[in-house]
């Protein structure tokens, strides 16, 4: 089977496999291209295709599963939440939904009067975020046109709000014109942070209302910005009156081996956020998100009305994120984290093939730059040898294995990619 050995490979595409792909393609939008497998179900760090077939999942649903396939304190929750109150509406409120939001705050570690909205993805996320940022921006402008200051290479999400804040041209540019007055700097610029706040006020440039970035651009190949242009759009944010948006829709809820990759001193140094909005790995694979605004001002500009969702905080998804924060405490997944992230990176410099050239990342977000751009045939090798990575750019895999992951585990993944030849065809 799949990883018995790593010089076994698995048929490329099963019988099931093949007929089930031919008919997702009749039936779905071609947004994704085709996938990869049809996948049946899961256990633990492993899940297995309609062929039978096992992989050991080093992407975890893009940084979703935290607690793997089929936790059983997760499905008991889930399954348990479900024969009592899946939904009730925002008319109504849930216990769950309470706690979880209680639980956020204090994890966060955010000051009194601080309040959580809760979504159902990470661009919904960042949809609050950018709406909570537009109001504060009223009382800089009052005619509505702050900016907001997003990064290169920076991702936020694909609908149209959270878009105009996305750097990559080619998926943001066929949807413009959307949101006007959002501008972006590089990475670690911080002159040219300097110079976007200087502009305000002169020409047809108003005031800065929010900067968005990510701690570690995880989209764009796993980069973190770096602790110092962390600590300077800090200063000029608070310059002026300015807020800043830390999107952890990837990095946030233990991935990077904290709860939130800004309490990491050497992402943030030390620097806190107005705002930080989460998702992926939040609920366990149960679709949910939020945003947290920091303080008691900042919070009550939403009033009723300004937003709202209809799933929203449901008691079900609710229930799915206080299970899986519960076992991220309880069986200590955070040094977890830690630990793994550094036997994978440490793993694959030591392993001695000559396709790799640096690793990146903080705990469970990590990638391996590649000596040439062939990252696609990289993943579907290890993918006919019972490994899932990603190919996140052409010249980087990316891994976010579920923080349940073992020492054994990642021995296992490196068993396979130690042997990924060399010589490869690129992208
Ligand atoms: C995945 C991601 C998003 C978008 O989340 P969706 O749930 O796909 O809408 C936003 N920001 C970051 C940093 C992400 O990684």
């Amino acid at each position: 089977m799949a990883s018995e050995s790593a010089d076994q490979t698995l048929e490329t595409l099963g019988s099931k496999d093949a007929k089930w792909l031919g008919e997702y393609s009749r039936v779905h939008m071609n947004v994704f291209g085709t996938p990869l497998r049809v996948m049946d179900h899961g256990e633990g760090t492993y899940v297995w295709d309609v062929d039978g077939n096992r992989y050991l999942d080093f992407l975890g649903g893009i940084a979703v599963n935290s607690l793997g396939y089929a936790h059983p304190a997760w499905v008991k929750a889930v399954s348990e939440q479900a024969a009592k109150v899946a939904h009730v509406s925002n008319y109504f409120a849930s216990e769950p939904q309470i706690e979880l939001a209680a639980k956020l705050l204090e994890l966060a570690g955010a000051p009194e009067g601080s309040r959580v909205y809760f979504s159902n993805s990470g661009a919904e996320g960042n949809e609050a975020a950018l709406k909570l940022a537009k109001l504060h921006g009223r009382t800089l402008a009052a005619d509505g046109s702050s900016r907001i200051i997003a990064l290169v290479d920076g991702f936020h999400g694909r609908t149209l709000g959270a878009l105009a804040a996305t750097y990559k041209p080619a998926i943001r540019e066929p949807f413009e014109p959307l949101m006007p007055n959002v501008e972006f700097v590089e990475a670690g610029d911080a002159e040219a942070l300097k110079a976007a706040f200087e502009a305000s006020g002169k020409g047809d440039k108003a005031p800065v209302a929010a900067v968005i970035m990510e701690l570690i651009q995880g989209e764009a190949g796993v980069r973190p910005v770096g602790a110092q242009f962390v600590k300077q759009a800090r200063q000029l944010c608070d310059e002026n009156r300015a807020l800043l948006i830390f999107d952890e829709v990837q990095t946030g809820i233990g991935r990077t081996g904290a709860w939130f990759a800004f309490q990491r001193e050497d992402l943030s140094d030390g620097v806190t956020p107005d705002m930080v909005t989460f998702a992926k790995g939040v609920a366990g694979g149960f679709p949910m998100g939020g945003m947290i605004a920091f303080g008691g001002k900042l919070a009550a500009l939403f009033a009723p009305g300004s937003h709202g969702s209809t799933f929203a905080g449901n008691p079900l998804g609710a229930a799915a994120g206080l299970a899986t924060l519960s076992v991220i405490e309880h069986e200590h997944l955070l040094a977890n984290a830690e630990a793994r992230g550094t036997q994978l990176r440490e793993g694959l410099m030591a392993c001695g093939n000559p396709l790799y050239v640096s690793v990146r990342g903080r705990g469970l977000l990590d990638a391996v730059e590649l000596g040439h751009p062939c990252a696609h045939a990289v993943m579907n090798w290890c993918l006919e040898r019972g490994l899932i990575v990603n190919a996140v750019r052409a010249d980087a895999l990316r891994f976010a294995p579920p923080l349940i992951v073992s020492a054994e585990d990642v021995d296992e993944a490196l068993a396979i990619l130690k042997n990924v030849p060399a010589d490869l065809p690129d992208d």
